[in-house]
């Protein structure tokens, strides 16, 4: 950053010096008005920081001289004052001060400057994709071009409908939009059309370009979802800086909403075995079952009990206990088919849910994985398990809690008949048995 010191005490110009030394590659100093516009129009600078008096002309007089030169609309210029006056102070911002700092406190600069750095740090990292719709091709052309040095990635239109046809399939990091576009929809029709598409789009920035300054329109840009908005001509420097903050108000969004994705993925999942635990179960049930009551098929329900259990933690120790039931899991996420949904229910107790699955088949299916678990030795261990089975029929109405009773029964009589086996229970259906005389 090339800074610009007009300073009329040299001792304070170094001073100034020392603050800006650590962010500046090149400082030019000068203790005069004149001889600051003189360097300001033959050398690049990107900040001024100047004394409110000077050897010559007044502080705010300099300021506003600047302001009219090629890049002064932009360029930040800070003033350094000893003066309290909210008065004085107002009317240097006024007069097109960017900031101001007190002499006593010129510490404050230093985070002035970090601000300033981290933002230019950002903007030379912009990436993402952008959606542009304005019918000024040449004024787009001007802004790809200015935003060369950046990873961003341009895709433009001039007609709103062919943009809204775009943001259906393809992903979006911010969509800049004029109002007046080519095609009968308006810039405002496309935002609010864009919202609507689905939640990421709801969530897309969207920067609205206007060179229609009726505030009522900027009212209605903002209440159809336009994020911010930027007036025609657009100044290049203020794009630059909305498009960062906008980039970075959507990372923070991705990051919370892939972090809300990670929890309520935990808050499903079992952390041992990594299978979907009661709460998904508990989740599921009920619409899983009222799918198969309304399509008409059956749908079984497996529960799955390790024998003698307790006999392999206390033998091998807790770990290998874990082990055992990782493995287990394992082997029900390979053996069972994608629209069955195997569950570790606690313990050492696990269920499987199977849709499309009549009682013969669910019997045939909890005999095979009987064998497989006892080919199986998780954590070297040989081990076996009971299994218990219900079925709902397709055409009958049985809840969730009356066939898990069925089948938590049948573990029971599994059990009790010698483990290692599996046991099958018809569902109670009590609403049926009321109804009978
Ligand atoms: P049964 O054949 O009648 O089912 O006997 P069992 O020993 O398998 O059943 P019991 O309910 O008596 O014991 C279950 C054991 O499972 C007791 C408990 O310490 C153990 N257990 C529960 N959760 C975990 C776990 O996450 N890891 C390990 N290693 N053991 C667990
Ligand atoms: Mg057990
Ligand atoms: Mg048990």
């Amino acid at each position: 950053m090339n800074i610009l010191i007009v300073e009329p005490s040299k001792i304070f110009q170094l001073s100034l010096e020392g603050i800006f030394k650590d962010y500046a590659t090149s400082f030019f100093a000068c203790t005069s008005g004149s001889r600051a516009l003189e360097i300001y129009e033959s050398s690049p600078i990107d900040l001024i920081c100047l004394s409110f008096y000077l050897s010559d002309i007044d502080g705010l007089e300099l300021v506003s001289q600047i302001r009219k030169l090629k890049f002064g609309e932009t360029i930040p210029i800070l003033m350094i004052t000893s003066k309290e006056s909210q008065e004085a102070i107002a009317a240097s911002l006024h007069g097109g001060v960017t900031e101001i700092f007190r002499k006593n406190r010129l510490s404050e600069i230093e985070n002035y400057l970090k601000i300033y750095a981290e933002h230019a740090r950002q903007q030379a990292h912009l990436s993402g994709n952008i959606l542009v719709i304005d019918r000024d091709s040449l004024q787009v052309q001007e802004i790809i071009t200015y935003f060369q040095d950046t990873k961003l990635k341009f895709i433009h239109f001039t007609n709103a409908e062919a943009a809204a046809e775009m943001a259906r399939t393809a992903e979006f990091d911010l969509v800049i939009t004029s109002v007046v576009l080519d095609g009968r929809m308006s810039g405002l029709a496309l935002i609010r059309e864009i919202r609507d598409i689905n939640e990421t789009m709801y969530r897309v920035p969207i920067l609205a370009i206007s060179a229609i300054a009726h505030v009522s329109q900027k009212i209605e840009l903002l209440r159809a979802g336009a994020s911010d908005y930027i007036q025609k001509p657009v100044l290049l420097e203020e794009l630059r800086v909305r498009v960062k903050n906008l980039l970075h108000n959507k990372k923070l969004f991705d990051t919370v909403e892939y972090q809300r994705q990670q929890m309520a993925e935990l808050a499903i999942r079992d952390q041992l075995t990594g299978l979907y635990n009661r709460h998904y179960l508990l989740d599921i049930v009920d619409r899983t079952i009222q799918e198969a009551y309304r399509y008409n098929y059956p749908i079984s329900l497996l529960v799955i009990d390790i024998d003698h259990f307790k006999k392999v933690n206390d033998t091998y120790g807790h770990s290998t206990g874990d082990l055992v039931l990782k493995g287990l899991a394992d082997l029900l996420m390979e053996t069972f088919r994608g629209t069955d949904t195997p569950i570790r229910l606690g313990g050492e107790e696990f269920v499987v849910l199977l849709p499309h699955c009549s009682s013969q088949d669910a019997i045939n299916r909890a005999q095979s994985l009987r064998l497989q678990i006892g080919e199986l030795c998780p954590g070297g261990i040989r081990i076996s398990a009971s299994v218990g089975i219900s079925v709902i029929p397709s055409d009958t109405n049985i809840t969730y809690e009356q066939l898990f009773a069925a089948a938590d029964e049948a573990v029971y009589a599994a059990k009790a008949s010698g483990r290692n086996c599996v046991a099958f229970r018809e569902p109670v259906d009590h609403t049926r048995s009321l109804e009978l005389p």
